[in-house]
């Protein structure tokens, strides 16, 4: 940049996943392109994803897109259509990153490394000419005799078009604090309430700090920590009434639980500040999920008829293949040492009933800033989905997770970052130039 240069066709404000894309898509048509990033270098996120993996897209995107984008899936309907799955593979190859596909039909880069994905855009950026401006928070956006102005901490640049790409409100030491959302605000966008998504759930019964301040014993749940249980049905209940189901890995932590049985479920979790009260919000698993109760009451009879004198931990672990902890949770911790002859028809029900729906109290809704993906966001219904441009401001535009859809996991929030910042970048490009 020559240092006098405030002036550009398209400014982009933050680079993350989005905003890269966005400045690559409008540098591409021609239009000169500042990129204006908050932290010291872009995609600090991006770097985080899919555990340093980077799980770039999902090919499997079925028609319904609200199984996986939720309430407001129908907006990407033109978005996805114009850079598909197949388009971003497409791309990342021209990029020098050639990806494969793992279970599920989650793509990743054929290096395993986000930091790949990171670098091959920062390249692409400065072969396009895009200006990259790091350590440069914007503090405000605004529009005068149809030029933009946006000014950092430290500067002031203008331009024809403006796109926010600032992100959620989770993981904020990433740069994604949620300013995004005042900047939309102040230029007269309604922003939905903000909740986490793809979130760990916590237990009451797994609070460390509860129990030991009410000088109790934390149970046999509290020794479940580290364990997975493979491929359970789980759902979410709220004051008795089912709210959401997941079915996959579970992950017992120290504070409850994490994994594709549970993350799914999180952003139904009932917005408070405090803890729940007790028995409003439950976390139920079923850990047979393919077998049906009765059938798993007969089962259980006669594993118990056959072997009399054998441990209940041990038939349990045995007739339905658990592991050793989660048949601790079966048996309550209590019945662990007593053989099936001496286990009452009460008792037998009982662990009948644990084995189809062992349920815990969830706690509290799970703090935002440890949350993958934000909930809410900038008002899609004040937004085109072909361009990303405000119906409010013309010149403005958005991509990326500042707006109010979030995807469930397996590559489906970065397919929406890649998707929407093109489109948002084409627009914004055309509008500065027209
Ligand atoms: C641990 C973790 C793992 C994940 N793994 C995956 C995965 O494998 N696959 C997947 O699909 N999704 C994954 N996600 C979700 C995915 O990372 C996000 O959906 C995606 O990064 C959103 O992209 P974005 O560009 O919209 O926003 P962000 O990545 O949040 O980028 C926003 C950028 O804007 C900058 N910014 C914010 N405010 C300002 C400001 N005022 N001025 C200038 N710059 C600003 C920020 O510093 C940041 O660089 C993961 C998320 C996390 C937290």
């Amino acid at each position: 940049m020559t240092p006098m240069q405030k002036h550009f066709d398209v400014i982009v404000i933050g680079a993350g996943p989005s905003g890269m894309m966005a400045s690559l898509a409008a540098s591409g048509q021609g239009a000169s392109v500042l990129l204006l990033e908050k932290k010291e270098r872009p995609g600090k996120k991006l770097l985080l994803t899919g555990h340093g993996r980077c799980n770039i897209t999902n090919i499997r995107i079925p028609d319904n897109f609200r199984e996986t984008y939720h309430e407001n899936g129908r907006f990407l309907t033109s978005s996805l259509h114009a850079f598909s799955p197949e388009d971003v593979r497409e791309y990342f190859l021209s990029l020098g990153i050639p990806t494969h596909e793992e279970d599920d039909g989650r793509i990743f880069p054929d290096t395993q490394k986000a930091s790949s994905v990171c670098e091959a855009l920062e390249k692409a950026l400065s072969g396009n000419g895009v200006v990259l401006l790091t350590d440069s928070p914007v503090r405000s956006v605004k529009k005068s005799d149809g030029i933009w102005t946006v000014t950092t901490e430290k500067d002031s640049f203008s331009s024809k078009a403006v796109i926010l790409s600032t992100g959620g409100k989770s993981f904020p030491h990433t740069g994604s604090e949620g300013d995004g959302y005042a900047l939309a605000k102040v230029n007269g966008h309604e922003v939905t309430e903000l909740a986490p998504a793809l979130a760990p759930i916590f237990f009451s019964a797994f609070s460390d700090a509860s129990c030991a301040s009410r000088g109790e014993d934390c149970g046999a749940e509290f020794t479940l920590a580290g364990i997975t249980l493979p491929d359970v049905g789980s759902s979410l209940w709220v004051g008795g009434k089912k709210v959401k189901s997941a079915r996959g890995d579970l992950l017992f932590t120290h504070q409850g639980v994490s994994g594709p049985a549970s993350m799914p479920l999180s952003r139904e979790l009932p917005s408070s500040k405090g803890k729940y009260p007790e028995g409003y919000v439950r976390f139920q698993i079923d850990m047979l999920p393919d077998i049906r109760e009765e059938e798993v009451g007969k089962m259980l009879l006669q594993a118990m008829t056959e072997n009399p004198n054998r441990y209940m931990k041990r038939l349990l672990c045995e007739t339905f293949h658990l592991q050793e902890k989660a048949a601790v949770l079966v048996l309550d911790g209590k019945a662990m040492d007593i053989c099936a002859h001496e286990v009452t028809k009460e008792m037998r029900k009982a662990i009948v009933r644990k084995l189809k729906a062992s349920a815990f109290d969830v706690e509290k809704c799970t703090p935002m800033d440890i949350a993958y993906v934000t909930r809410g966001g900038v008002s899609v219904k004040q937004i085109d989905p072909k361009t990303m441009g405000s119906k409010v401001q013309e010149g403005l535009f958005f991509s990326g997770e500042v707006m109010d859809i979030d995807g469930i996991s397996g590559g489906y929030n970065l397919q929406f970052a890649w998707e929407s910042g093109r489109a948002a970048g084409i627009a914004a490009a055309e509008y500065s130039q027209a």
